[in-house]
Protein backbone atom coordinates (compact mmCIF):
# COMPACT_ATOMS: atom_id res chain seq x y z
CA UNK A 1 0.00 0.00 0.00
CA UNK A 2 1.14 3.47 -0.69
CA UNK A 3 1.05 5.07 2.61
CA UNK A 4 1.25 8.60 0.83
CA UNK A 5 -1.26 8.40 -1.24
CA UNK A 6 -3.99 10.97 -1.14
CA UNK A 7 -6.71 10.19 0.91
CA UNK A 8 -10.54 10.40 -1.28
CA UNK A 9 -11.67 13.88 0.50
CA UNK A 10 -15.19 13.86 -0.93
CA UNK A 11 -17.51 12.37 1.69
CA UNK A 12 -15.73 13.91 4.19
CA UNK A 13 -15.69 17.55 3.06
CA UNK A 14 -19.19 17.43 2.84
CA UNK A 15 -19.51 16.01 6.10
CA UNK A 16 -17.23 18.05 8.50
CA UNK A 17 -16.06 20.95 6.61
CA UNK A 18 -12.90 19.73 6.17
CA UNK A 19 -11.52 21.05 2.75
CA UNK A 20 -8.30 18.55 2.54
CA UNK A 21 -6.81 15.75 4.00
CA UNK A 22 -2.92 14.70 3.28
CA UNK A 23 -1.29 11.91 4.76
CA UNK A 24 2.88 12.71 6.21
CA UNK A 25 5.02 10.48 7.94
CA UNK A 26 6.43 13.27 10.51
CA UNK A 27 4.63 15.98 11.63
CA UNK A 28 6.06 18.55 14.16
CA UNK A 29 4.02 21.24 15.67
CA UNK A 30 5.49 24.01 16.59
CA UNK A 31 8.38 26.16 15.48
CA UNK A 32 10.90 27.27 18.63
CA UNK A 33 14.13 25.43 19.46
CA UNK A 34 12.38 22.07 19.89
CA UNK A 35 10.77 21.91 16.77
CA UNK A 36 13.20 23.15 14.34
CA UNK A 37 15.78 21.02 15.85
CA UNK A 38 13.25 17.86 15.36
CA UNK A 39 12.74 18.60 11.92
CA UNK A 40 16.65 19.29 11.03
CA UNK A 41 17.25 15.59 12.21
CA UNK A 42 13.85 14.50 11.15
CA UNK A 43 14.66 16.01 7.56
CA UNK A 44 18.25 14.53 7.51
CA UNK A 45 17.08 10.98 8.55
CA UNK A 46 14.64 11.26 5.27
CA UNK A 47 11.42 11.60 7.38
CA UNK A 48 10.03 14.32 5.09
CA UNK A 49 8.64 16.62 8.28
CA UNK A 50 5.77 18.55 7.70
CA UNK A 51 5.90 21.66 10.41
CA UNK A 52 2.85 23.52 11.49
CA UNK A 53 5.14 26.53 13.36
CA UNK A 54 1.69 28.27 15.04
CA UNK A 55 1.13 31.78 15.35
CA UNK A 56 4.71 32.87 17.18
CA UNK A 57 6.68 31.89 14.45
CA UNK A 58 10.41 30.89 15.95
CA UNK A 59 8.46 30.73 19.25
CA UNK A 60 9.38 32.47 22.44
CA UNK A 61 12.37 33.85 21.72
CA UNK A 62 11.36 35.59 18.92
CA UNK A 63 10.18 38.00 22.06
CA UNK A 64 13.24 38.83 23.64
CA UNK A 65 16.32 40.73 22.39
CA UNK A 66 20.19 39.23 23.79
CA UNK A 67 20.15 35.44 23.85
CA UNK A 68 23.61 34.95 25.65
CA UNK A 69 23.60 31.52 27.03
CA UNK A 70 23.28 29.55 23.85
CA UNK A 71 26.13 27.75 23.28
CA UNK A 72 28.37 28.48 19.39
CA UNK A 73 27.13 32.13 19.48
CA UNK A 74 30.27 33.75 21.57
CA UNK A 75 28.73 37.53 21.19
CA UNK A 76 25.03 36.51 21.77
CA UNK A 77 22.96 36.90 19.16
CA UNK A 78 19.26 38.10 19.36
CA UNK A 79 16.73 35.63 19.51
CA UNK A 80 14.85 36.16 15.87
CA UNK A 81 18.30 36.07 14.23
CA UNK A 82 19.32 32.91 16.32
CA UNK A 83 15.72 31.66 15.34
CA UNK A 84 15.78 32.74 11.64
CA UNK A 85 18.76 30.43 11.20
CA UNK A 86 16.93 27.36 13.05
CA UNK A 87 14.32 27.86 10.85
CA UNK A 88 16.49 28.47 7.84
CA UNK A 89 18.67 25.08 8.70
CA UNK A 90 15.49 23.00 9.12
CA UNK A 91 14.94 23.85 5.77
CA UNK A 92 18.01 23.23 3.96
CA UNK A 93 17.81 19.74 4.42
CA UNK A 94 14.21 19.69 3.07
CA UNK A 95 11.77 20.17 6.12
CA UNK A 96 8.25 21.57 4.95
CA UNK A 97 7.68 24.31 7.12
CA UNK A 98 4.16 25.99 7.49
CA UNK A 99 2.86 28.74 9.02
CA UNK A 100 -0.65 27.14 10.55
CA UNK A 101 -2.07 26.20 14.05
CA UNK A 102 -3.24 23.35 15.16
CA UNK A 103 -6.83 23.38 16.13
CA UNK A 104 -7.41 19.22 17.11
CA UNK A 105 -6.08 15.89 17.65
CA UNK A 106 -7.32 12.57 17.32
CA UNK A 107 -4.84 9.71 18.76
CA UNK A 108 -7.58 6.78 18.92
CA UNK A 109 -6.23 4.96 16.30
CA UNK A 110 -2.44 3.80 14.98
CA UNK A 111 -2.69 6.96 12.37
CA UNK A 112 -3.06 10.08 14.33
CA UNK A 113 -4.91 12.52 12.62
CA UNK A 114 -4.19 16.47 13.54
CA UNK A 115 -6.82 19.35 12.30
CA UNK A 116 -5.02 22.45 10.95
CA UNK A 117 -7.78 25.72 11.33
CA UNK A 118 -10.47 23.70 11.35
CA UNK A 119 -10.36 23.03 8.04
CA UNK A 120 -7.12 21.05 7.17
CA UNK A 121 -6.84 17.40 8.42
CA UNK A 122 -3.39 15.82 8.57
CA UNK A 123 -3.15 12.17 9.00
CA UNK A 124 0.77 11.20 10.46
CA UNK A 125 2.50 8.42 11.57
CA UNK A 126 4.70 10.06 13.83
CA UNK A 127 3.87 13.50 15.67
CA UNK A 128 5.99 15.45 17.50
CA UNK A 129 4.68 18.15 20.01
CA UNK A 130 6.67 21.02 20.73
CA UNK A 131 4.05 23.54 21.31
CA UNK A 132 5.97 25.30 24.22
CA UNK A 133 4.40 27.03 27.28
CA UNK A 134 3.58 30.64 28.13
CA UNK A 135 4.53 32.29 30.98
CA UNK A 136 1.62 33.87 33.02
CA UNK A 137 1.68 38.12 33.15
CA UNK A 138 -0.42 39.95 35.65
CA UNK A 139 -2.06 41.48 32.87
CA UNK A 140 -0.72 44.80 33.55
CA UNK A 141 -0.83 47.45 30.10
CA UNK A 142 3.12 48.00 31.52
CA UNK A 143 3.99 44.87 31.15
CA UNK A 144 3.29 44.99 27.69
CA UNK A 145 4.66 48.79 27.30
CA UNK A 146 8.09 47.54 29.31
CA UNK A 147 8.73 43.75 27.53
CA UNK A 148 12.06 43.45 26.94
CA UNK A 149 12.79 46.80 28.73
CA UNK A 150 12.52 45.75 32.14
CA UNK A 151 9.91 42.62 32.62
CA UNK A 152 10.89 39.43 32.50
CA UNK A 153 9.32 36.25 32.92
CA UNK A 154 12.78 34.44 33.20
CA UNK A 155 15.85 35.38 35.62
CA UNK A 156 17.97 32.93 33.94
CA UNK A 157 17.58 34.48 30.70
CA UNK A 158 17.66 37.76 31.71
CA UNK A 159 19.28 38.13 34.80
CA UNK A 160 22.96 38.87 34.02
CA UNK A 161 21.95 42.09 32.58
CA UNK A 162 20.94 43.34 35.93
CA UNK A 163 24.53 42.90 37.23
CA UNK A 164 24.14 44.90 40.84
CA UNK A 165 20.83 46.37 40.35
CA UNK A 166 17.56 46.45 42.19
CA UNK A 167 14.84 43.86 41.10
CA UNK A 168 11.75 42.38 42.12
CA UNK A 169 10.41 39.02 41.29
CA UNK A 170 6.41 38.31 41.68
CA UNK A 171 5.42 35.50 42.96
CA UNK A 172 5.35 32.91 46.14
CA UNK A 173 6.24 29.35 44.47
CA UNK A 174 9.02 27.56 44.01
CA UNK A 175 9.66 29.20 40.93
CA UNK A 176 9.47 32.55 42.35
CA UNK A 177 11.48 31.05 45.54
CA UNK A 178 14.10 29.64 42.77
CA UNK A 179 14.87 32.75 40.80
CA UNK A 180 14.40 35.27 43.38
CA UNK A 181 17.78 32.98 44.94
CA UNK A 182 19.12 32.87 41.44
CA UNK A 183 19.00 36.51 40.96
CA UNK A 184 20.25 37.69 44.86
CA UNK A 185 23.33 35.96 43.70
CA UNK A 186 23.61 38.62 40.40
CA UNK A 187 21.83 41.66 41.63
CA UNK A 188 22.41 44.29 44.83
CA UNK A 189 18.98 43.70 46.29
CA UNK A 190 15.81 41.34 45.32
CA UNK A 191 12.80 42.42 46.58
CA UNK A 192 9.97 39.13 46.47
CA UNK A 193 6.83 40.57 46.15
CA UNK A 194 4.21 37.85 47.15
CA UNK A 195 -0.24 38.28 47.34
CA UNK A 196 -0.25 36.59 50.84
CA UNK A 197 1.00 36.57 53.80
CA UNK A 198 2.64 32.99 53.69
CA UNK A 199 4.74 31.55 50.65
CA UNK A 200 3.80 28.77 48.31
CA UNK A 201 7.26 26.98 47.95
CA UNK A 202 8.35 24.08 49.04
CA UNK A 203 9.55 24.02 52.39
CA UNK A 204 13.56 24.17 51.51
CA UNK A 205 13.28 26.74 49.03
CA UNK A 206 11.47 29.28 51.78
CA UNK A 207 14.38 28.37 53.71
CA UNK A 208 16.73 29.40 51.45
CA UNK A 209 14.62 32.39 50.73
CA UNK A 210 14.12 33.46 53.89
CA UNK A 211 18.46 33.11 54.73
CA UNK A 212 19.77 35.24 51.46
CA UNK A 213 20.39 38.30 53.02
CA UNK A 214 19.63 40.47 49.97
CA UNK A 215 16.35 39.25 49.47
CA UNK A 216 13.55 41.07 50.79
CA UNK A 217 10.00 39.49 51.46
CA UNK A 218 7.39 42.19 50.98
CA UNK A 219 4.35 40.32 52.19
CA UNK A 220 0.59 41.02 50.94
CA UNK A 221 1.96 43.58 48.35
CA UNK A 222 0.08 43.46 45.04
CA UNK A 223 1.65 44.88 41.85
CA UNK A 224 -0.46 47.36 39.96
CA UNK A 225 1.66 49.24 37.51
CA UNK A 226 5.56 50.05 36.42
CA UNK A 227 6.80 53.46 35.99
CA UNK A 228 9.98 54.64 33.79
CA UNK A 229 11.01 57.14 31.62
CA UNK A 230 13.19 54.49 28.83
CA UNK A 231 12.54 51.36 30.80
CA UNK A 232 11.27 50.31 34.58
CA UNK A 233 12.67 52.89 37.01
CA UNK A 234 10.13 51.34 39.60
CA UNK A 235 6.67 49.46 40.53
CA UNK A 236 3.51 50.55 42.14
CA UNK A 237 2.07 48.33 44.81
CA UNK A 238 -0.59 47.96 46.69
CA UNK A 239 -0.37 46.90 50.04
CA UNK A 240 -2.83 44.94 51.99
CA UNK A 241 -5.11 45.63 49.39
CA UNK A 242 -9.05 45.72 50.18
CA UNK A 243 -8.65 46.18 54.39
CA UNK A 244 -8.33 48.96 56.22
CA UNK A 245 -4.84 49.40 56.50
CA UNK A 246 -4.58 49.23 52.56
CA UNK A 247 -1.93 51.39 51.44
CA UNK A 248 0.13 52.46 47.95
CA UNK A 249 3.94 52.26 47.80
CA UNK A 250 6.40 52.93 45.01
CA UNK A 251 9.29 50.81 44.86
CA UNK A 252 12.73 51.73 43.03
CA UNK A 253 13.10 48.51 40.94
CA UNK A 254 15.49 48.63 37.46
CA UNK A 255 14.00 44.86 36.63
CA UNK A 256 10.73 43.37 37.70
CA UNK A 257 10.48 39.28 36.98
CA UNK A 258 7.10 37.21 36.74
CA UNK A 259 7.38 34.08 38.37
CA UNK A 260 3.65 33.35 38.94
CA UNK A 261 3.32 30.33 37.05
CA UNK A 262 3.67 28.96 33.25
CA UNK A 263 0.48 27.39 30.75
CA UNK A 264 1.84 24.99 29.25
CA UNK A 265 0.15 24.76 25.71
CA UNK A 266 -1.17 21.12 25.94
CA UNK A 267 -5.04 21.63 25.83
CA UNK A 268 -5.46 20.52 22.64
CA UNK A 269 -3.98 16.92 23.48
CA UNK A 270 -5.10 16.48 26.36
CA UNK A 271 -7.84 14.24 26.00
CA UNK A 272 -5.08 11.56 24.71
CA UNK A 273 -2.27 12.50 26.50
CA UNK A 274 -1.09 11.67 29.91
CA UNK A 275 -0.10 15.20 31.80
CA UNK A 276 0.88 16.57 34.85
CA UNK A 277 -1.53 18.54 37.18
CA UNK A 278 -0.07 21.56 35.46
CA UNK A 279 -0.70 20.08 32.21
CA UNK A 280 3.14 19.59 31.21
CA UNK A 281 2.89 16.40 29.21
CA UNK A 282 4.33 13.32 30.64
CA UNK A 283 7.09 11.47 28.54
CA UNK A 284 8.93 8.72 29.87
CA UNK A 285 11.72 9.32 31.55
CA UNK A 286 15.19 9.70 29.48
CA UNK A 287 13.09 9.69 25.68
CA UNK A 288 10.35 12.34 24.27
CA UNK A 289 7.34 9.20 24.44
CA UNK A 290 4.07 10.19 25.68
CA UNK A 291 1.69 7.57 26.45
CA UNK A 292 0.30 6.92 22.75
CA UNK A 293 3.07 4.92 20.60
CA UNK A 294 3.85 7.32 18.05
CA UNK A 295 3.01 10.52 19.65
CA UNK A 296 6.55 12.00 21.15
CA UNK A 297 6.78 15.32 23.30
CA UNK A 298 9.29 17.77 23.36
CA UNK A 299 11.00 21.29 24.64
CA UNK A 300 8.39 23.50 27.37
CA UNK A 301 5.52 21.46 26.76
CA UNK A 302 6.89 19.00 28.42
CA UNK A 303 9.51 20.60 30.77
CA UNK A 304 8.75 21.82 33.90
CA UNK A 305 11.93 22.44 35.59
CA UNK A 306 14.30 23.91 32.90
CA UNK A 307 12.42 25.40 30.20
CA UNK A 308 15.76 26.59 28.39
CA UNK A 309 16.34 26.81 24.25
CA UNK A 310 19.10 24.63 24.78
CA UNK A 311 17.11 21.94 26.72
CA UNK A 312 14.10 22.40 24.31
CA UNK A 313 16.46 22.06 21.33
CA UNK A 314 18.22 18.95 23.00
CA UNK A 315 14.70 17.09 23.52
CA UNK A 316 14.03 17.96 20.05
CA UNK A 317 16.95 16.09 18.95
CA UNK A 318 15.55 13.40 20.91
CA UNK A 319 11.76 13.40 19.86
CA UNK A 320 13.88 13.34 16.06
CA UNK A 321 15.42 10.62 16.83
CA UNK A 322 12.49 8.34 18.75
CA UNK A 323 10.40 8.90 15.97
CA UNK A 324 12.58 7.92 13.14
CA UNK A 325 13.11 4.41 15.24
CA UNK A 326 9.47 4.31 15.64
CA UNK A 327 8.50 4.09 12.38
CA UNK A 328 11.35 2.22 11.01
CA UNK A 329 9.63 -0.33 13.55
CA UNK A 330 6.28 0.69 12.07
CA UNK A 331 7.31 -0.19 8.10
CA UNK A 332 9.21 -2.99 9.38
P1 LIG B 1 8.56 27.73 22.20
O1 LIG B 1 9.77 28.51 21.90
O2 LIG B 1 7.59 28.25 23.19
O3 LIG B 1 7.80 27.49 20.84
C1 LIG B 1 6.53 26.93 20.82
C2 LIG B 1 6.05 26.91 19.39
O4 LIG B 1 4.84 26.19 19.33
C3 LIG B 1 5.78 28.29 18.80
O5 LIG B 1 6.34 28.35 17.53
C4 LIG B 1 4.26 28.36 18.73
O6 LIG B 1 3.81 29.15 17.65
C5 LIG B 1 3.95 26.89 18.49
N1 LIG B 1 2.60 26.50 18.84
C6 LIG B 1 1.95 26.63 20.03
N2 LIG B 1 0.71 26.16 19.92
C7 LIG B 1 0.56 25.72 18.64
C8 LIG B 1 -0.50 25.16 17.90
N3 LIG B 1 -1.69 24.92 18.46
N4 LIG B 1 -0.30 24.84 16.60
C9 LIG B 1 0.91 25.05 16.01
N5 LIG B 1 1.95 25.57 16.67
C10 LIG B 1 1.77 25.92 17.96
N6 LIG B 1 15.97 30.50 27.03
C11 LIG B 1 17.31 30.49 26.95
O7 LIG B 1 17.91 29.41 26.91
N7 LIG B 1 18.02 31.65 26.88
C12 LIG B 1 17.43 32.87 26.88
O8 LIG B 1 18.10 33.90 26.86
C13 LIG B 1 16.01 32.91 26.97
N8 LIG B 1 15.37 34.10 26.96
C14 LIG B 1 14.00 34.11 27.02
C15 LIG B 1 13.35 35.34 26.99
C16 LIG B 1 11.98 35.39 27.04
C17 LIG B 1 11.29 36.75 26.99
C18 LIG B 1 11.22 34.19 27.11
C19 LIG B 1 9.71 34.24 27.15
C20 LIG B 1 11.87 32.96 27.16
C21 LIG B 1 13.26 32.91 27.12
N9 LIG B 1 13.94 31.70 27.16
C22 LIG B 1 15.31 31.68 27.05
C23 LIG B 1 13.23 30.42 27.26
C24 LIG B 1 13.14 29.80 25.86
O9 LIG B 1 12.60 30.77 24.98
C25 LIG B 1 12.27 28.57 25.90
O10 LIG B 1 12.77 27.65 26.83
C26 LIG B 1 12.25 27.90 24.52
O11 LIG B 1 11.83 28.82 23.54
C27 LIG B 1 11.32 26.70 24.52
O12 LIG B 1 11.33 26.18 23.23
P2 LIG B 1 10.13 25.29 22.68
O13 LIG B 1 10.53 24.95 21.30
O14 LIG B 1 9.80 24.23 23.64
O15 LIG B 1 8.86 26.25 22.69
P1 LIG C 1 2.82 27.83 41.48
O1 LIG C 1 3.26 26.79 42.44
O2 LIG C 1 1.47 27.76 40.88
O3 LIG C 1 2.96 29.22 42.25
C1 LIG C 1 2.55 30.40 41.64
C2 LIG C 1 2.76 31.52 42.65
O4 LIG C 1 2.43 32.74 42.00
C3 LIG C 1 1.88 31.38 43.89
O5 LIG C 1 2.57 31.82 45.04
C4 LIG C 1 0.72 32.32 43.58
O6 LIG C 1 0.17 32.92 44.72
C5 LIG C 1 1.42 33.39 42.77
N1 LIG C 1 0.49 34.04 41.87
C6 LIG C 1 -0.27 33.47 40.91
N2 LIG C 1 -0.99 34.40 40.26
C7 LIG C 1 -0.65 35.59 40.83
C8 LIG C 1 -1.06 36.92 40.61
N3 LIG C 1 -1.95 37.22 39.66
N4 LIG C 1 -0.54 37.90 41.39
C9 LIG C 1 0.38 37.60 42.34
N5 LIG C 1 0.81 36.35 42.60
C10 LIG C 1 0.29 35.35 41.86
O7 LIG C 1 3.83 27.98 40.23
P2 LIG C 1 5.41 27.73 40.17
O8 LIG C 1 6.09 28.39 41.30
O9 LIG C 1 5.81 28.12 38.78
O10 LIG C 1 5.55 26.17 40.33
C11 LIG C 1 4.88 25.28 39.42
C12 LIG C 1 5.19 23.84 39.82
O11 LIG C 1 6.57 23.56 39.55
C13 LIG C 1 4.98 23.59 41.32
O12 LIG C 1 4.50 22.29 41.45
C14 LIG C 1 6.36 23.70 41.89
O13 LIG C 1 6.53 22.96 43.08
C15 LIG C 1 7.22 23.15 40.75
N6 LIG C 1 8.57 23.72 40.82
C16 LIG C 1 9.49 23.05 41.55
C17 LIG C 1 10.78 23.57 41.66
C18 LIG C 1 11.78 22.83 42.49
O14 LIG C 1 11.43 21.86 43.10
N7 LIG C 1 13.02 23.25 42.50
C19 LIG C 1 11.12 24.76 41.03
C20 LIG C 1 10.14 25.43 40.30
C21 LIG C 1 8.87 24.90 40.19
P3 LIG C 1 -0.71 32.08 45.77
O15 LIG C 1 0.27 31.26 46.54
O16 LIG C 1 -1.35 33.16 46.57
O17 LIG C 1 -1.67 31.29 44.96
Amino acid sequence: MDIFAPLDLSKEKQDSGIESTEKVRCLIIGSGPAGYTAAIYAARANLKPVLYTGLEMGGQLTTTTDVENYPGYPEGITGPEMMEHFRKQAERFGTDVRFGVVTGADFSGTEHVISVEDNKRIVADAVIIATGATAKYLGLEAEKKYAGMGVSACATCDGFFYKQKDVAVVGGGDTAAEEATYLAGLCNKVYLIVRRDVLRASKPMQAKVMNTPNIEILWEHQAVDLYGENGVEGAVLVRKKGTPEEATVKLKIDGFFLAIGHNPNSGIFKEYLETDPAGYIKTIPGTSKTNIPGVFAAGDVQDPHYRQAVTAAGSGCMAAIDAERYLSELHK
